[in-house]
């Protein structure tokens, strides 16, 4: 089985946001769907492991800001490379807030919507949070960015700061995890990593990983 197959699904890239007990947080996700017309539904898939999830699940609501096909890569690396466990990534960022309370950043975003959870399902690593759609915005007219063309990006964005360094440095590999699609981007050459090295976004092994 080839599970590089998966990455031909086309998914939008989504800020995730939420607040429970008046602490806010924003996360990247590509896990964004709608699930029924009448009334309006949708569904997120959220990493049990992740600081967003303990929200969702206690506050029952999330705000999804849509992003578009200029969305800055710096933005999407601030929100969905760091822990909200370790990092209080809406200090010192402009946000607005929702409705719900959620927030809501401007960077990016094309569209949004809040939503109030309306059933979870336990997907064993994830939770999928279903939830009706209470309000929408459209904020502009700007295409909507796939995870395809976020995956390239930042694959070729990869490529041209190794391309910057050849004349002083060997060829760099590009190494992929496969389940949350994270691109290595540590000094140490992947290979070289030791054997219990995990993907710091999915907590998966090395093993996962593929040269791309
Ligand atoms: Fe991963």
């Amino acid at each position: 089985m080839d599970d590089t197959a998966v990455f031909k699904l086309s998914y939008g890239v989504f800020y995730l946001g939420c607040e429970d007990k008046g602490q806010k947080n924003v996360c990247v996700v590509n896990t964004v769907i709608q699930v029924t017309q009448e009334p309006l539904k949708v569904a997120v898939t959220v990493l049990k492991t992740s600081k967003t999830h303990d929200m969702i699940a206690s506050s029952k609501k999330y705000s999804v800001g849509i992003m578009g096909e200029n969305a800055s890569m710096e933005t999407i690396r601030h929100f969905g490379m760091q822990s909200g466990h370790q990092v209080d990534k809406l200090k010192d960022f402009p946000y607005k807030t929702d409705m719900l309370g959620n927030p809501l950043i401007d960077e990016g975003c094309i569209a949004t919507l809040s939503c109030k959870v309306y059933e979870e399902v336990d997907l064993g690593t994830h939770t999928m949070f279903i939830a009706d759609l209470v309000d929408a915005h459209n904020v502009s007219n700007e295409k909507p960015l796939t995870y395809s063309q976020y995956r390239e990006n930042r694959i070729n964005g990869t490529k041209k700061e190794t391309q910057s360094n050849e004349a002083t440095q060997p060829q760099k590999e590009i190494w992929q995890c496969t389940v949350c699609h994270y691109i290595y981007d540590g000094d140490i050459p992947f290979e070289d990593l030791p054997d219990d090295y995990v993907c710091p976004i999915c907590k998966k092994p090395k093993s996962v990983f593929k040269k791309v």
